[in-house]
């Protein structure tokens, strides 16, 4: 007979958009409670060099300032024909952070007339402890970008992104679960999971 105690662990989420947010909560499943980002946390300057950078920004800010263990994550949409971008850059690749629409439209007119429109999704998962000890996974997904936009779910990017080996659907098509099957988000914080399990 097994008589361990699966013991929750409590984590205070970094990120405020409630796509983000539900994502990460079913991934996790039930082993985390996760927290919501506590109101009276300014915003947080997203200025690292890389994801990962920014990732653990993010992670630490709101560890230090609640004292609980914090969960960020940070992605970017890596074009080929585009040597990378907008990665690092891509919440605000069309002038104004987070404004999805924008960033869309100047993803498409940036790869008008291209033929090789491959391109991956990439996330960076962290949680910062007090003690000061980081956790980190990655998760990636190939794909392609669309010509035009297809589906009506997701957000971001999600309508322009058609992962490998689902018909050319784009991650807007999919229910919520098949996304997360195949998504960054579902490979990262999958990983993350599992490394916090052996803590
Ligand atoms: P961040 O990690 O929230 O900074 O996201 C960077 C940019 O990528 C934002 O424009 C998001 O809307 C977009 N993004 C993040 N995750 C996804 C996703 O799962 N699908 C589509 N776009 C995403």
């Amino acid at each position: 007979m097994n008589n361990s105690v699966q013991k929750q662990l409590q984590l205070v989420a970094a990120t405020a958009n409630p796509h983000k947010l539900q994502e990460i909560s079913v991934i996790l499943g039930s082993a985390v409670k996760l927290l919501a980002r506590p109101n009276d946390l300014g915003e947080i300057i997203e200025d690292g060099p890389t994801l990962e950078a920014n990732a653990r920004l993010k992670a630490t800010a709101v560890c230090e300032h609640t004292g609980w263990p914090a969960v960020a994550d940070d992605t970017g949409l890596e074009v080929a024909a585009l040597g990378g971008a907008p990665g690092v850059h891509s919440a605000r690749y069309g002038g104004s952070q987070g404004d999805d629409a924008a960033n869309c439209r100047l993803l498409l007119a940036n790869l008008q007339g291209v033929t090789d429109r491959s391109a991956r999704f990439r996330t960076i998962a962290v949680v910062a402890f007090s003690d000061g000890v980081v956790v980190q996974a990655e998760g990636v997904v190939c794909g392609s970008i669309t010509e035009l936009p297809k589906g009506d779910k997701g957000f971001g990017y999600d309508s322009l992104f058609a992962p490998d080996g689902a018909d050319g659907r784009t991650f807007a098509e999919m229910s919520a679960q098949e996304k997360n099957l195949l998504s960054h988000r579902g490979k990262a914080f999958r990983t993350l999971a599992y490394e916090l399990s052996l803590y």
